[in-house]
């Protein structure tokens, strides 16, 4: 039986195929979308294809952007040596808020997951590689402390080793399974310091 519009059905179903928006939230935000004044929801409708449309990948370390090299990548004030590497634009712009970290990163746009099939080859591990061939004194890796962030810093450091640049890890003050987006920035810091050798 058909409850509501299909429109409305419709929209729904989009909304709930969103990360983290139940199907609960997704009629929630479907009626609120509704009852918005027309106005508002072109506006809305109008940033998701702007967004869409100008953000793309940085050309140096990955991070979405709408330069074709991001402002930090571009920066001749940071320390082009030391490449910190982070599973997604998320985590970068959580070490960018604490204002301390000079280098540069390098962003993954995910894990390596063989539980949902995600491999080395889904991830920009091959540009990593590649930026590796430059002048690179330090490679860090943040990636997060769940299974896959720690599955992905295995593998990473054991492709650099052989390469000679420095490895480190950030310190496990990152409490174990947690999001390094949802992380404070004290925390992050302290992280950063007691990196260790890999
Ligand atoms: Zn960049």
């Amino acid at each position: 039986m058909d409850l509501y519009s299909g429109y409305i059905n419709k929209l729904i179903e989009e909304l709930a195929g969103l990360p983290g928006i139940g199907s609960k939230s997704a009629q929630r935000l479907a009626f609120h979308i509704i009852n918005m004044p027309k106005s508002r929801v072109e506006r809305l409708a109008g940033v998701i294809v702007d967004a869409k449309e100008n953000v793309r990948y940085c050309k140096e370390c990955y991070t979405l952007t709408d330069q074709d090299i991001c402002p930090v990548c571009s920066s001749v004030n940071r320390d082009h040596g030391t490449i910190m590497v982070v599973e997604n634009t998320r985590d970068l712009a959580a070490y960018e808020k604490t204002g301390k970290y000079k280098g540069v990163y390098h962003v993954l746009h995910g894990a390596i997951s063989p539980m949902i099939g995600i491999g080395p080859g889904d991830i920009k591990l091959k540009e990593l590689m590649q930026r590796l061939e430059g002048n690179v004194d330090e490679v860090i890796i943040a990636t997060n402390s769940s299974l896959e962030g720690e599955t992905t810093a295995m593998y990473i450091s054991k492709l650099i080793k052989p390469t000679g640049i420095r490895v480190t890890r950030i310190a496990s003050g990152v409490p174990v399974g947690g999001d390094l987006e949802y992380i404070d920035e004290v925390t992050l810091l302290r992280a950063l310091e007691g990196r260790v050798e890999l």
